[in-house]
């Protein structure tokens, strides 16, 4: 009896997202047109599973409805849709701001002097420890062009599943060599191209100001991936999902690891594959 009712519950738990609610908040995605109606089926499924497992709460104030958990749910899982559930089995927790939050950061540089600052931040993945959002860049209205940082933050949670954020997730020894090589050759060429677009910005424009945007848009990455290969990842990982043709141009090699890795072409449209 007890067994009957625990198989109810799991199941009630584990059903698929409210129909309704699933159409009007996936078709504020529009990078998941490539998906076919199978695609499509298997990710609403997935999320369904995410739901059931993940606890997510809301802080300062924000309450998630079951619009906000399903729009966090549909790009968290979009990564792992061709791989396991299990990635994400090494949190629970997803915390979400209603806008950026702020982190105090303390940074010892060369000469052991300590720098404190505080950074505003739209996501955070914290290794071992939950996901957490801003809900203002998180929401299908939020969404800058070519960026996602649910993606993103999960992504770090798939570099992390080695125990290192280098870019490099878990991968067979023998593709992981590969994945190295064309990683690193990738973010130097990036590195490169950034260095050459800042040469360009005159001095009177602040390259921090919105006045510098017409020169970093000819950039086919945001230039935070520039920070490391972590964050080189993450960032063409939110490429390769919302922007798969930029990516493809700009680094072929790189998006032919990432297709691999992902088990999915974003470029491949429905019904072409
Ligand atoms: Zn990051």
């Amino acid at each position: 009896m007890i067994g009957a009712m625990f198989q109810r519950l799991i199941r009630r738990r584990d059903s698929a997202p409210d129909p309704d609610t699933w159409r009007s908040v996936a078709a504020g995605f529009p990078f998941l047109d490539h998906l076919d109606p199978a695609g499509m089926d298997r990710l609403r499924t997935l999320c369904g599973r995410f739901l059931a497992r993940k606890q997510i709460s809301g802080a300062a104030g924000f309450v998630p409805d079951e619009a906000a958990r399903l729009a966090i749910a549909i790009q968290a899982c979009l990564p792992i849709l061709h791989l396991d559930l299990g990635a994400y089995d090494g949190f629970v927790e997803i915390v979400v701001y209603p806008a950026r939050f702020l982190v105090p950061r303390e940074q010892v540089d060369d000469a052991g002097v300590v720098h404190e600052s505080i950074d505003a931040l739209s996501g955070e993945a914290i290794d071992g420890g939950p996901v957490v959002l801003s809900w203002e860049d998180t929401s299908a209205e939020g969404l800058e062009t070519g960026m996602s940082v649910v993606i993103h933050e999960f992504v770090h949670k798939l570099d992390l599943l080695d125990g290192l954020a280098d870019g490099i997730p878990p991968l067979p020894r023998a593709r992981r060599k590969h994945w190295r090589a064309v990683l690193e050759g990738s973010y130097q060429w990036f590195v490169a191209e950034l260095d050459e677009l800042e040469s360009l910005i005159p001095d009177t424009v602040d390259p921090e100001s919105p006045a510098a945007d017409r020169w970093y848009r000819q950039l086919p990455l945001d230039p935070y991936a520039a920070t490391d290969h972590a964050e080189f990842f993450a960032v063409a990982a939110e490429t390769f999902f919302l922007e798969p043709g930029v990516l493809a141009d700009a680094m072929p090699e790189f998006y032919r690891e990432l297709a691999l890795f992902f088990r999915q072409d974003p470029l491949i449209a429905a019904g072409t594959s």
